[in-house]
């Protein structure tokens, strides 16, 4: 397996705690040597998008993904038809900015339901009406299934099988390129059948997200690791994730709100750099 380059790879722009405005960021990002930048919606919505895509361009970054889809269970049919129209206008951003994929982070159970079958249904729906205008955009959809402590809040999509599952629902008969899947080993480390699950991934991968799983963990959201100060393999899983034929950049996703966004952007991205190449 290669040793990464920060070429190879990119800069989720949560890593660096949204402590500077988006063309700041692009700047340290291209300054550092990445090769790509994953924005987020919260930097790039109410600004000018074609502006921010013409500076990700003009820095030589590429953009693997767009962050993130707007949680799609609803509590009743105007509610669900609200979050795919708020969907579709991100999804018209992302190719604005040429992102390779839309990240779906799908939601979890609407406010006071306990049917978490009826919410997964509702995403599969969302996911069908949404691929034909992410072709029409030239963006592919990546269903990201999140660790299971997010099932009721943020997705009702856990197992990488699930998501598997749910690509071959929404497609019918034949495998759809424009719809993929982002592997992040933060959820998906712990899954037994991770090394069976990636393997039948094979061809659909389109995000791949690395940081690390502190022990102890003092916030299941905000308190990631940089690779190499937990306890995921991550070489391994960036060995089966490539054997299963994903080429795409290594995008590093740290959210740390009491350690990383603390400190200077150039400081972060310097380590990053480091651990791609030593611990992933
Ligand atoms: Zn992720």
């Amino acid at each position: 397996m290669r040793t990464l380059s920060p070429a190879d790879c990119a800069i989720n722009t949560a890593t660096l705690g949204f402590q500077a405005p988006i063309g700041e960021v692009i700047e340290a990002v291209a300054r550092a040597g990445f090769g790509a930048i994953a924005p987020w919606r919260r930097e790039v919505e109410s600004h000018d998008v074609a502006a921010i895509a013409r500076h990700i361009r003009d820095a030589g970054l590429a953009v693997p993904g767009y962050c993130r889809s707007t949680y799609i269970p609803a509590a009743d049919k105007a509610g669900f038809a609200a979050n795919v129209e708020a969907n579709r206008r991100a999804i018209a951003d992302a190719g604005v900015l040429g992102a390779k994929s839309f990240v779906m982070v799908v939601g979890g159970l609407p406010a006071g339901s306990k049917d978490i079958a009826a919410a997964r249904a509702q995403v599969a729906e969302a996911t069908g009406l949404l691929l034909r205008h992410a072709k029409s955009c030239g963006v592919r959809l990546a269903l990201e299934p999140l660790h299971p402590v997010y099932a009721a809040d943020r997705s009702c999509l856990s197992l990488l099988s699930e998501a598997i599952d749910m690509c071959e629902t929404v497609e019918g008969a034949a495998a759809d390129p424009w719809l993929g899947l982002c592997l992040d080993v933060y959820h998906l480390w712990w899954d037994p059948n991770l090394a069976r699950d990636i393997a039948r991934a094979w061809g659909r991968i389109l995000g791949f997200h690395v940081c690390d799983w502190l022990v102890p963990t003092a916030d299941v959201l905000n308190d990631r690791g940089m690779m190499g100060d937990g306890v995921i393999d991550v070489p391994r899983i960036r060995a089966m994730v490539e054997e299963a034929g994903f080429a795409g950049f290594t995008e590093v996703e740290i959210f740390s709100a009491q350690n990383w966004w603390k400190r200077p952007m150039d400081e972060t991205l310097a380590v990053c750099a480091e651990r791609l190449a030593s611990a992933t």
